[in-house]
C-alpha cells in the first residue's frame, strides 16, 4: 500500500492507494497553519488513520509546496513558510519509523499523470500546472526530475519569449513576485489571464468569466483568450525546443479551457523550431487529486 500526502498551505489530504492505484481511504483536514511541529503531528495523525483504517501499513510520500534544497536538505521557497528552512523528509521519517519521500507539490502532479493518468506509458511526461500561479514538473521514466539546484519545471520564472509590443509593454509596467520583469507567469498562469483582460477592459473578471463571455461573442474577452492562447504556445514551444517531451498534461484551473486543446496545437508550430509539432497536449486525468496521488507514487510499483 502507498500512503501519499499533499501539503498544502490550508488543507492537508492523505490518500491510500492499492497497486492497482485503487483508493483505499481519503481524509482531508483543515492545516495547522504556520507551526511546524503541529504541522508534523498532522501529518502522523493522518497517515495513523490511513492505517488503522485499512490495516496496512504503507510506503510514504509527501507533496509540499516548495522543494528540499539539493544543498542544505531543507525545504525552501515554501509559500507555507513555516516549513521553510526544516528537513522535513528526516523529521517525518523518523517520526514514522520509515523512509519517507518529499517533492515538491507540481511534481507530484506530474508523477501522477505519468504512472496512471493522461501521460501513462510515455518515457517523459510534461505537466504544466495553470492556476493562480503556474509551475511545472517533469518526469522521466517515472520519477520526478527536481535538478540540481532543485527547480527542475520552473519554467513560470523564465521571461515569455517573442514579445510582441503589447506583451513588452505589460513586462515593463509590473515586477513579478520573484523580482523579475516578463515572466511566463504573468501571462500564463489563470492570473495572467485576468491582468490582460483587465488591462483591456478596465474590469477585473474570473477566468471562466472571461471564456464565457468570449464564448458569447464579446470581442475584448476574445482578444484576451487569442493572446493567452498564443503566449502559452511561445512559452510552451520555448520548453519543447529544450526537452521535447512525449506529452505534456495540463492541469490546475485552466486546464478546463477547452479550446485550449484544439488552439495551441495549431499555434505551436509557429514557434517550435523546424515548424513541425506533434506533441499531445492533454488534460489531467486526475484532476484536483493528482497532486495527492503523485505523493503516494513517489514509491513506483518496482520499487514498493
Ligand atoms: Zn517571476
Amino acid at each position: 500500500m502507498r500512503i501519499g500526502v499533499d501539503l498544502g498551505g490550508t488543507k492537508i489530504e492523505v490518500i491510500a492507494l492499492s497497486d492497482q492505484g485503487d483508493e483505499l481511504f481519503r481524509k482531508r483536514i483543515a492545516a495547522p497553519r504556520g507551526s511546524y511541529p503541529d504541522t508534523l503531528a498532522a501529518i502522523k495523525n493522518l497517515v495513523d488513520d490511513a492505517e488503522r483504517a485499512t490495516e496496512q501499513r504503507g510506503s510514504v510520500g509527501v507533496g509540499i509546496p516548495g522543494t528540499l534544497s539539493p544543498f542544505t536538505g531543507k525545504v525552501k521557497n515554501a509559500n507555507s513558510v513555516w516549513l521553510n528552512g526544516h528537513s522535513l523528509d528526516k523529521d517525518l521519517s523518523a517520526l514514522l519509523q520509515r523512509e519517507v519521500r518529499v517533492a515538491n507539490d507540481a511534481n507530484c502532479m506530474a508523477v501522477s499523470e505519468a504512472t496512471d493518468g493522461a501521460g501513462a506509458g510515455k518515457a517523459m511526461v510534461l505537466a504544466l500546472i495553470l492556476g493562480t500561479g503556474c509551475g511545472s514538473g517533469i518526469v522521466i521514466n517515472g520519477k520526478p526530475h527536481s535538478g540540481a539546484n532543485g527547480i527542475g519545471g520552473e519554467w513560470g520564472h523564465n521571461m515569455l519569449p517573442w514579445l510582441d509590443e503589447e506583451e513588452q509593454q505589460a513586462a515593463k509596467a509590473t515586477p513579478c513576485y520573484c523580482g523579475k520583469y516578463g515572466c511566463v507567469e504573468q501571462f500564463v498562469s489563470g492570473t495572467g489571464l485576468c491582468d490582460d483582460y483587465e488591462r483591456r477592459s478596465g474590469n477585473r473578471l474570473k477566468g471562466d468569466e472571461i471564456v464565457r463571455l468570449a464564448e458569447q461573442g464579446d470581442v475584448i474577452a476574445e482578444q484576451s483568450m487569442q493572446a493567452y492562447e498564443r503566449r502559452l504556445a511561445k512559452a510552451l514551444a520555448a520548453y519543447l525546443n529544450i526537452l521535447d517531451p512525449d506529452v505534456v498534461v495540463l492541469a490546475g484551473g485552466v486546464c478546463n479551457i477547452e479550446r485550449l486543446y484544439h488552439n495551441v496545437p495549431k499555434l505551436l508550430n509557429e514557434y517550435v523550431f523546424g515548424h513541425e509539432c506533434a506533441t499531445e497536449i492533454k488534460k489531467a486525468l486526475h484532476g484536483d487529486s493528482s497532486g495527492v496521488r503523485g505523493a503516494a507514487w513517489l514509491w513506483p510499483l518496482e520499487n514498493p
